[in-house]
C-alpha cells in the first residue's frame, strides 16, 4: 500500500554513520531540510555528528547496541521531531521491521515499503516473484535444500561447479563454491553455519556457477504513483570475497541493445516487487553475454555515485522527493548517459595480506583534487578508523568523457591521494587501473585470483617501469648525477615511484 499522500519532509534523521550519513545530509541541507545525526559512543567526534543540525547518542560502540537498535532510533526521531528517516546502506537499510516501524509511527521511511524489502530480502522469494515477469534466472533450485541426497542429484544435473547460497544472504556471506560432488557436504555445512550466524536463517539453495562471471547491475527508481525507470548500469566485477572494490558506469561490454534489454528486465523486477524509491537489480553476465537475475538490493548502493556522475542526477535528492510523494520528474526516454565514471573503494585493508582489515589512525590524510574528481569520505587527518564497523575510509570517483580518460584520471588521483598510518586498497586499485585486462575490458569477477599477487604491489614495479628505471639508472650513471630526493615510502607502496617528482642537484 504505497503512501501516495504528499507530505513535505522538514527534518530528516539519518540512521547511519560515516561517508553515507554525510552524503545524505548534504543533499538534505541543499533542499532546506533539517538534519539529525545518530551516533554510537565510538563516533562522538565523527564528521556526520559535527555536520548535522542535531545529534543523538544511541549507545555503546557495537552496532547491535547502537546503529541496529530500531527502538532507540525511533525514540531519537520522536525526541527531535524528525518526520523522515534515511537508512543509508548496510545496518537497518534492508530491514522490513524498521521500514514498518517508521510507517507505524507516521515517519516517512526514505526507501521502499516494508513488503518490498521483505520480498527481496529472500533470494529465493525474489526469484520466484520475478520469474513470473519473464526475468531470466541462473539455473538452480527454487526451494531451500532439505535433503543432501536430493541436492546432490540436482547439482549433478546442473553440472559442477555450483554455488551454495544463503537465501537470506548479503555482503558476500553464506556463499560457497563447490567444484565436485566430493566437496558438497563440507561446503554445504559451511554455508549453512555462516548463514545461521550472519542472518539467523540457515536456508541455502543451489545455483549454477556462471563461468567468466561479470557483475552488472541496474539502478532503478520508482515513485508512489506507479512509474518505474532505470538509470542504466554499473559494472562491479572487480571483487574480493564476493564484494566490490572497483565499480564503473557504463559497463565496457554492454551494447545499446543489450542495455535496453537488461534495463527492461530490471524494470520488470521492480514491478514484480511493487517497488518505489531507489533500488538496484543485480545480474550476473556470462562469457556469451547471457544475463541472469541475482538479487535486488532495496536501498541506495555504495557505488551509486558513478550513476550520478553519468546521469547528472542527485539520487539522494530524488529519493527524498519520491518519499515526499512527488512523481519522478522524467520518463525513461528523457534519460541519457554521458561520459564515463569509475569508483574505487578505499578500504583500511591490506591487499598484501588477503585484504584483511588494517585498522588504525590516519597519520597523513590528503585527498586529491582537480577536475572530475569526487571523494566521498567521513574522515580527516588524525582520526582513527574504528574497528567496530565496515573499514571503508572513502570512495573516490573519477569522471571523464571516455573510459580511457577516466582510467588515466584515476591513476593520477590515486598517486595524489596521501594516506599513511594504515594499509589501504589504493595501491591495489592502481594495479587494476594499469592492468591490461581491466584496460581492455576483458575481465571478470576472478580478476584477483587470476592476476593479483601480493608481490604485484610495492616491491616490484611493472615491466614498463622497470625498463624505464633501468634506462634512468644508466643515464644517471653516465651523467654522474644522483637523485637528491629518495622515493618516499608512501609513493613506493601506493603510487609509481617513477612517476613521482625528482629533483636533481644543479
Ligand atoms: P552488496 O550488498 O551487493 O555488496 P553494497 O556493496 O552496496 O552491495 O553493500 C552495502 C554495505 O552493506 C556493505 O558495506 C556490505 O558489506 C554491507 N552489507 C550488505 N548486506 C549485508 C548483510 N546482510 N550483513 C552484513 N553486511 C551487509
Ligand atoms: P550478496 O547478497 O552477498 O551480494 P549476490 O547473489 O549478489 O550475493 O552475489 C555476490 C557475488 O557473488 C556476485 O557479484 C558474483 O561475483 C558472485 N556470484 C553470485 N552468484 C553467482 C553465480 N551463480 N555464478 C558466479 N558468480 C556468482
Ligand atoms: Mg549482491
Amino acid at each position: 500500500m504505497p503512501n501516495v499522500s504528499m507530505k513535505k519532509i522538514t527534518k530528516l534523521l539519518v540512521a547511519n554513520r560515516g561517508e553515507i550519513a554525510l552524503r545524505v545530509m548534504r543533499s538534505a541541507r541543499e533542499m532546506g531540510i533539517q538534519t539529525v545525526a545518530v551516533y554510537s559512543e565510538a563516533d562522538r567526534t565523527a564528521l556526520h555528528v559535527r555536520f548535522a543540525d542535531e545529534a543523538i547518542c544511541l549507545g555503546p560502540p557495537p552496532s547491535s547496541e547502537s546503529y541496529l537498535r530500531i527502538d532507540k532510533i525511533m525514540d531519537a526521531a520522536k525526541q527531535t521531531g524528525a518526520d523522515a528517516i534515511h537508512p543509508g546502506y548496510g545496518f537497518l537499510s534492508e530491514n522490513e521491521d524498521f521500514a514498518r516501524a517508521c510507517e507505524d509511527n507516521d515517519i516517512i521511511f526514505v526507501g521502499p515499503s516494508g513488503d518490498s524489502i521483505e520480498l527481496m530480502g529472500s533470494k529465493l522469494g525474489a526469484k520466484a516473484a520475478v520469474a513470473k515477469f519473464g526475468v531470466p534466472l541462473v539455473p538452480g533450485t527454487s526451494e531451500p535444500i532439505s535433503s543432501i541426497r536430493e541436492a546432490k542429484k540436482i547439482a549433478a544435473e546442473i553440472g559442477y561447479p555450483i554455488l551454495i547460497k544463503a537465501s537470506a544472504g548479503g555482503g558476500g556471506k553464506g556463499m560457497r563454491m563447490v567444484e565436485s560432488e566430493a566437496q558438497f557436504e563440507e561446503q554445504m555445512a559451511r554455508a549453512v553455519s555462516e548463514a545461521t550466524s550472519a542472518f539467523g536463517d540457515g536456508s541455502v539453495f543451489i545455483e549454477k556457477y556462471v563461468t567468466q562471471p561479470r557483475h552488472i547491475e541496474f539502478q532503478i527508481f520508482g515513485d508512489t504513483h506507479g512509474n518505474v525507470v532505470h538509470l542504466f548500469e554499473r559494472e562491479c566485477s572487480i571483487q574480493r570475497r564476493h564484494q566490490k572494490v572497483v565499480e564503473e558506469a557504463p559497463s565496457a561490454i554492454l551494447t545499446p541493445a543489450l542495455r535496453q534489454k537488461m534495463g527492461e528486465a530490471a524494470v520488470n523486477v521492480a514491478k514484480a516487487a511493487k517497488y518505489y524509491n531507489a533500488g538496484t537489480v543485480e545480474f550476473i553476465v556470462d562469457g556469451h553475454l547471457n544475463f541472469y537475475f541475482l538479487e535486488m538490493n532495496t536501498r541506495l548502493q555504495v557505488e551509486h555515485p558513478v550513476t550520478e556522475q553519468i546521469t547528472g542526477i542527485d539520487l539522494v535528492q530524488l529519493q527524498l522527493r519520491v518519499a515526499q510523494g512527488e512523481k519522478l520528474p522524467f520518463a525513461q526516454e528523457q534519460l541519457a548517459l554521458r561520459g564515463h565514471a569509475i569508483e574505487v573503494r578505499v578500504y583500511a585493508e591490506d591487499p598484501t595480506n588477503n585484504f584483511l582489515p588494517d585498522i588504525g589512525t590516519l597519520q597523513t590524510y590528503k585527498r586529491p583534487q582537480g577536475h572530475g574528481i569526487r571523494v566521498d569520505d567521513g574522515f580527516e587527518q588524525g582520526m582513527t578508523v574504528p574497528f567496530y564497523y565496515d573499514p571503508m575510509i572513502a570512495k573516490m570517483i573519477c569522471t571523464a568523457e571516455t573510459r580511457e580518460q577516466a582510467i588515466e584520471k584515476m591513476i593520477r588521483a590515486i598517486d595524489e591521494y596521501e594516506i599513511t598510518g594504515l594499509a589501504t586498497t589504493l595501491g591495489f586499485c592502481r594495479f587494476v587501473m594499469t592492468h591490461e585486462a581491466f584496460r581492455s575490458g576483458h575481465f571478470d569477477t576472478k580478476f584477483i585470483e587470476k592476476y593479483f599477487k601480493p608481490e604485484s604491489l610495492g616491491g616490484t614495479a611493472p615491466a614498463e617501469e622497470q625498463t624505464l628505471a633501468a634506462a634512468l639508472a644508466v643515464y644517471l650513471d653516465d651523467q654522474k648525477k644522483m637523485p637528491a630526493v629518495p622515493v618516499s615510502s608512501q609513493a613506493a607502496t601506493q603510487g609509481s615511484p617513477w612517476k613521482t617528482k625528482r629533483l636533481y642537484p644543479a
